[in-house]
């Protein structure tokens, strides 16, 4: 079975491999990997390496794609990447994300999409919000969860 996420490059070309696959392949902040770029697919694909230190682990989970590579394949930044986990393989290719024309804002209806989650998107703004509601910096409160029966 594939797994397959869908991720926003950020504005320094930065990406994030979702805890999920990094702990299938055992990969973990600070770890060093390597890219292969394939430009007949317009992929690239991420691997683990102990001899090439080109990217690393951030402590956010991320890794930042350079500006060669982005630019080989004409991607940039703020577009939408599928990331396949191959465990077998030991890697985690990236490409271009199928086309979420259309894909709306679950909470304010921006097409602005940040986040994707069972075909539902979340807008930049929104994604603040709700992070900072969560950790009790923000201007939105979170409304306490009822936990009577409806
Ligand atoms: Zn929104």
């Amino acid at each position: 079975m594939k797994n397959i996420t869908t991720q926003c490059m950020d504005e320094l070309g930065r990406i994030i491999l979702p805890q999920k696959q990094r702990s299938a392949l055992n990969w973990d902040v600070g770890d060093c990997l390597t890219a292969f770029t394939n430009a007949e697919n317009s992929t690239i694909t991420i691997c683990r390496s102990h001899t090439i230190t080109e990217l690393s682990i951030d402590m956010l989970g991320r890794i930042t794609l350079q500006k060669h590579r982005r630019e080989e394949l004409g991607w940039n930044t703020g577009e939408f990447l599928d990331l396949v986990l191959d465990v077998r393989g030991g890697t985690i290719t990236l490409s271009p994300a199928r086309k979420h024309n259309g894909v709306r804002c679950v909470f304010c209806n921006s097409s602005d999409i940040a986040l994707l989650k069972n075909s539902l998107g979340i807008c930049n703004s929104c994604v603040t919000d709700v992070t900072m509601a969560c950790t009790g910096a923000g201007r939105v409160q979170l409304a306490p969860v009822s936990t009577e029966r409806l």
